[in-house]
């Protein structure tokens, strides 16, 4: 910006927005690589991780490939705005398939990560972490009539049975930004 004595300084406000951009976008992309995504940047959006994920098969907004781009071009807001990551079932198909080890799954948690940073969790995810931290499943189980019907224990042989793993796992949740937020209930 050029200044001249007595004269107020003319400011180019298409200037500023434009390094304002800049800095917002090297901040989303940085934020999600610290959180977990470090081969972010190395992915070059060819979309083999979208052609197998089940969230760009059911119509989710920001599938992986998506995702990534957005983050790439700093669209933070949007991002936090809307739940698809927490819809990601971790089945990692989109990881084996990637040629480029950019590992679509970490970057789908590592905005996960940075939601809980900016509280902007949905209901529904509240709901699954609760559950999570009374049950071991973020997806409660509803199946236990049906499971005495077949003649199987009531409970299912996981973390929901495991009253000692179920008790590791509520120490590791007590320990994370969830129960500094108070969404994980206490004792
Ligand atoms: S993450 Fe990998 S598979 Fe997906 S678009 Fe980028 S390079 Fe391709
Ligand atoms: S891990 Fe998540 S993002 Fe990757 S293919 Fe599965 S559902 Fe899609």
């Amino acid at each position: 910006m050029e200044i001249t004595e007595g004269v107020p300084p003319v400011i180019n406000l298409t200037e500023v927005a434009e390094r304002e951009k800049e800095e917002f976008e090297k901040k989303v992309s940085e934020l999600i690589i610290e959180f977990g995504a470090e081969n972010l940047l190395a992915c070059m959006q060819c979309g083999a991780c979208a052609s197998i994920c089940p969230l760009a098969r059911v119509g989710f907004e920001w599938y992986n490939k998506k995702l990534i781009k957005a983050i790439l071009i700093g669209m933070k807001e949007e991002l936090l705005d809307d739940p698809t990551p927490w819809a990601c079932v971790a089945c990692n198909r989109c990881t084996e398939i990637c040629p480029r080890q950019v590992a679509p799954f970490e970057v789908m948690f590592a905005m996960r990560r940075l939601m809980v940073e900016e509280f902007a969790i949905p209901t529904l995810a509240i709901e699954g972490l609760r559950s999570l931290y009374e049950h071991g499943h973020a997806v409660y189980m509803t199946g236990r009539e049906a499971r005495k019907k077949v003649g199987l224990p009531e409970n299912p042989p996981s973390t929901d049975s495991d009253e000692k793993a179920l008790q590791d796992l509520r120490t590791i949740l007590k320990n994370t930004k969830l129960a500094e937020l108070g969404l994980i209930p206490m004792e």
